[in-house]
């Protein structure tokens, strides 16, 4: 694709970059054939290719964004399901990202959408206030009603209805400390303990720290740490994601140079995205944070390559348990992490089933479920009936707003690491303690 940039424009360094990304692209419309706004709403615009267009004229423009193209951008879920199919390697996550930062600092949204996401870019990175926010959630339900009919009133619907009605207990694994290996160590690693993740199934972070020390490795929840910045990021609101990105590089890079670290782990894939993309985010800051954040990118592992890499093997019997795997979208498409959760859930014992259309978003999408709710209505349940079809007794996928978006479905549900965790000498999953339930048999 031609690019008309200026030298002038050439100077920044993010329109350097998306200046490259667009002259990749052939415009060959491949990419349209995955995505899922495209085959929900059938508009150009609504697709990769048609996206990569108004981007490319607003940023040549160099004027503020538009009502149309804020809207298009807006829809897009940042699946990046487009980029899997690309042939010619087109960076489309870098390129909306940029997209994403330049509507935030020259477009003005309405004044309730503005209100919203800085609610949420306040909330929702920081457990105290985000468990706070979910007790609230409970109170508001009965008066949702009285909102004026609208927008605004189908997104808090949205949110009251992903909020649990209960909330589990702190977990006070995840607090701050030196989790120590079993046996012989044979690793040590630092664990992201993430933000709305810890608050709203703090039993994830509790199966990853008993499964990993039981392998011998030491699991170090670094003082600190905190939100990966993915929900400020997608935003478009850069120096708080930053912010946060920096927190976490000064939390480990202090772990680092306490004993040093195999991996940071991440156990919610959309947060691994992120983390992973921590060198390419700090590329033009002082070498020492651009070092650190290439380092940590580096170091960044999604949980199931851990346990592929300290060679994970389950200790009790097969469980005799059809599981449907869902992939999360920034798992197969962000981190290119496809057969590996399979395969350790089959070594587990389990039969694993994959759902049809697997490639597309199940329209969880960080906060995309509270803003965009009736997209991501329709590719929930298209999703749901998918996995339903399988005939699997449950669903496991590797990030909390997959096993949220998901959770209220006829199937239950499971982080992956739940059930390697049980199968490994764990306590039985929640998910699976209904399905073994319903079929009268004992719990192993
Ligand atoms: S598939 Fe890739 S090269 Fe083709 S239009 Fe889409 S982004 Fe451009
Ligand atoms: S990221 Fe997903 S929704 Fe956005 S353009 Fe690509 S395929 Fe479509």
């Amino acid at each position: 694709m031609q690019t008309t940039f200026t030298a002038e424009q050439l100077k920044d360094s993010a329109t350097r970059e998306s200046n490259t990304i667009l002259r990749t692209c052939v415009h060959c419309g491949f990419c349209t054939a995955t995505c899922p706004t495209f085959q929900l709403l059938g508009d150009e615009l609504d697709s990769p290719r048609g996206r990569i267009y108004l981007i490319k004229d607003m940023l040549e423009s160099g004027r503020p964004a538009t009502e149309e193209v804020v809207r298009h951008v807006d829809r897009c879920l940042s699946c990046l399901s487009c980029m899997t199919t690309c042939p010619s390697g087109v960076n489309y996550m870098h390129l909306v990202d940029h997209a994403r930062e330049y509507i935030e600092h020259t477009y003005q949204r309405p004044l309730p959408e503005r209100l919203l996401r800085r609610t949420l870019a306040f909330v929702l990175p920081k457990p105290g206030r985000f468990r706070l926010a979910l007790r609230g959630a409970a109170l508001a339900r009965p008066f949702v009603g009285l909102l004026p009919q609208g927008l605004f009133r189908t997104r808090v619907q949205a949110m009251l209805k992903l909020a649990p009605k209960r909330l589990p207990p702190p977990e006070p694994m995840q607090q701050p400390q030196v989790h120590k290996a079993q046996g012989e160590k044979r690793g040590r690693v630092a664990l992201l303990t993430g933000c709305a993740q810890q608050v709203l199934d703090p039993g994830i972070n509790a199966a990853t720290i008993r499964l990993l020390t039981r392998m011998g490795i030491e699991v170090v929840i670094p003082p600190g740490q905190g939100c990966c910045g993915a929900l400020t990021h997608h935003m478009g609101q850069t120096s708080k994601s930053m912010a946060a990105a920096r927190a976490n590089l000064r939390a480990w890079g202090k772990a680092i140079e306490k004993g040093g670290l195999d991996a940071v782990v991440i156990n919610a894939s959309g947060c691994g995205t992120t983390v992973k993309d921590y060198g390419f985010m700090f590329r033009d800051e002082k070498p020492k944070w651009k070092s650190r954040a290439e380092q940590v990118s580096a170091l960044a592992m999604d949980i199931t390559e851990v346990l592929a890499k300290f060679n994970y093997a389950p200790l009790r019997p097969t469980p005799n348990l059809t599981v449907a795997y869902h992939s999360a979208c920034s798992l197969q498409h962000g981190q290119k992490i496809t057969a590996l959760p399979k395969q350790l859930l089959q070594k587990a014992g389990f039969t694993v089933k994959e759902p049809a259309e697997g490639h597309l978003c199940c329209g969880s999408a960080g906060t995309y479920n509270l803003m965009q709710p009736e997209i991501a209505g329709q590719l929930k349940a298209r999703k749901l009936e998918n996995l339903n079809r399988t005939g699997a007794q449950l669903i496991a996928a590797g990030n909390i707003g997959c096993l949220t978006q998901l959770g209220d479905g006829s199937l239950p549900t499971a982080h992956t690491v739940e059930l390697l965790d049980w199968m490994a000498g764990g306590p039985v999953p929640p998910a699976v303690r209904g399905v073994l339930g319903a079929r009268r048999e004992p719990v192993v």
